[in-house]
């Protein structure tokens, strides 16, 4: 399916690792212009060496006044993708303030802060605009030892509603997807134990986890104008977790 991403600029959040990473390289494949933002230079570089033309910009988005400083000159964004975040498990009495201001500065402060720079960009440029969050099946499910990470997308699904619901008249749209497990460095960290990752796929209808084209695919479908009626969505990519 061709997508017109072509001459189109994106910027990506979470860049370095990855489904970040592998939305940077379908969207510089699909000919568009790509702001990789991500925290670990040497990720950077590295993508960079991949993806000559890439625009690196290594920043802690758990920082406010840091990401404004590196947000300022950014230039014209077309395309944004929520896309950074951090997961950290620990069991509900055991949960610390330090997880929580972490996960909520990273999972969904940011996400205002760099949409909202993007948004005005797009409406001062007087141009139509999409934005994908990336979520979880976390967010609309209850997961043993993920009470700020659930609470987090729960939340980011929201914002992505209301987003859809303030922005539209702007012509911007904004979608959330919700991937089940991927095996990125996240995904490993959380689910290589196999007792713990067979009681997840006994509850996937379609028996496997998400490879990360399949969210790839998604985030990129949405991204484009071949999604132009879709806004406010929570799109699952979960092999029917959540139906069930
Ligand atoms: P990942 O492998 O951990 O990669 C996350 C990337 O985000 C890394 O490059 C990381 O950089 C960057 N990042 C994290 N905190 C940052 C910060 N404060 N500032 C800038 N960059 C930061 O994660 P992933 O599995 O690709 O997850 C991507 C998204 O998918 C997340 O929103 C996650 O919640 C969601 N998701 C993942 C899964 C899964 O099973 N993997 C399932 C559902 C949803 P550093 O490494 O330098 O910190």
């Amino acid at each position: 399916m061709e997508l017109g991403l072509a001459g189109r600029r994106a910027l990506v959040t979470g860049a370095g690792k990855g489904i970040g990473r592998s939305t940077v390289l379908a969207l510089h494949a699909a000919g568009a212009q790509v702001v990789a933002v991500s925290r670990t230079r040497a990720d950077l570089e590295s993508l960079v060496c991949e993806c000559p033309g890439v625009e690196p910009l290594c920043v802690d988005l758990g920082d406010w006044a840091a990401t404004e400083r590196a947000l300022r000159d950014v230039g014209p964004v077309d395309l944004l993708v929520n896309n950074a975040a951090v997961a950290l498990l620990q069991p509900f009495l055991e949960i610390t303030k330090e997880a929580c201001d972490t996960s909520f500065e990273v999972n969904l402060r940011a996400v205002i802060q760099v949409s909202q720079v993007v948004a005005r960009g797009l409406i001062a440029r007087g141009v139509p605009g999409s934005i994908v969050n990336v979520s979880s099946q976390a967010s609309q499910r209850a997961l043993t030892n993920h009470s700020v990470y659930c609470s987090c997308k729960g939340a980011l699904d929201m914002l992505t509603k209301v987003m859809a619901l303030e922005l539209g008249p702007h012509k911007i749209r904004v979608n959330a997807v919700n991937p089940t497990v991927v095996m990125t460095p996240m995904g490993q960290a959380n689910w290589s134990d196999p007792q713990k990752a067979k009681s997840m796929l006994d509850r996937i209808p379609l028996g496997r986890f998400a490879e990360m084209e399949n969210v790839v695919d998604t985030i990129l479908f949405l991204l484009s104008d071949r999604s132009s009626m879709t806004t406010g969505a929570t799109l699952p990519v979960d092999g029917g977790f959540l139906a069930t």
